[in-house]
């Protein structure tokens, strides 16, 4: 598997304008059953900004992929997760979509469930008791998940299609003009 990796020193931060402090650096990498993939992570030393994202190097058209978790094994299937994509846990009643600081990543399963897991306690932080009684009982279904002992499907959608399930047993097709029209981030919005 070839890795292409490169660093390009941009001269001033275009946030804070200081000089010299902002860097990109850039991996392109091959997926199998998708294609090459770039990752890139900008950030600057002087005002802390930080961006990580992910794209196919492909053209790609606007995809669902949906795996079903069944064992703990699953957990290491990998999982390409672009900035535009939308994650779903239909069983749980999760949805996390992307936001204006929305991040993308090179991860696996148990990473996506760590994300999540870590949205749901962040929104429940704030909020009155019955809706955080609601987040807890999520939060202790998705422990279940990652033990083997509660079967989710993952669902990924991306209107770009820079997103994959790294699978053989990944479902995968292209998004409806309904769905595509529902997802934040999409080309209608
Ligand atoms: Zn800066």
């Amino acid at each position: 598997m070839r890795k292409r990796e490169f660093l390009l020193p941009i001269d001033r931060c275009p946030i804070c304008g200081a000089k010299g402090t902002f860097r990109v650096r850039g991996r392109v990498d091959n997926i199998p059953y998708f294609g090459e993939i770039m990752e890139t992570s900008a950030s600057c030393t002087s005002c802390k900004f930080k961006h990580a994202d992910v794209m196919s190097l492909g053209e790609r058209p606007p995809a669902r992929h949906e795996f079903q978790i069944t064992s703990e094994e699953d957990l290491k299937v990998r999982v390409v997760k672009s900035s535009t994509g939308t994650i779903k846990l239909p069983e749980l009643g999760v949805t996390v979509e992307p936001g204006p600081a929305s991040q993308g990543y090179v991860s696996n399963v148990e990473g996506v469930l760590d994300r999540v897991k870590a949205a749901i306690k962040l929104a429940i932080e704030k909020v009155d008791a019955p809706r955080r009684r609601r987040g807890e009982v999520k939060i202790k279904k998705l422990d279940e998940v990652y033990v083997g002992k509660r079967r989710v499907r993952l669902i990924l959608m991306d209107p770009f299609g820079h997103s994959t399930i790294v699978d053989k047993r990944a479902k995968k097709r292209e998004l409806t003009k309904r769905e595509l029209a529902s997802l934040r981030g999409g080309p209608s919005r």
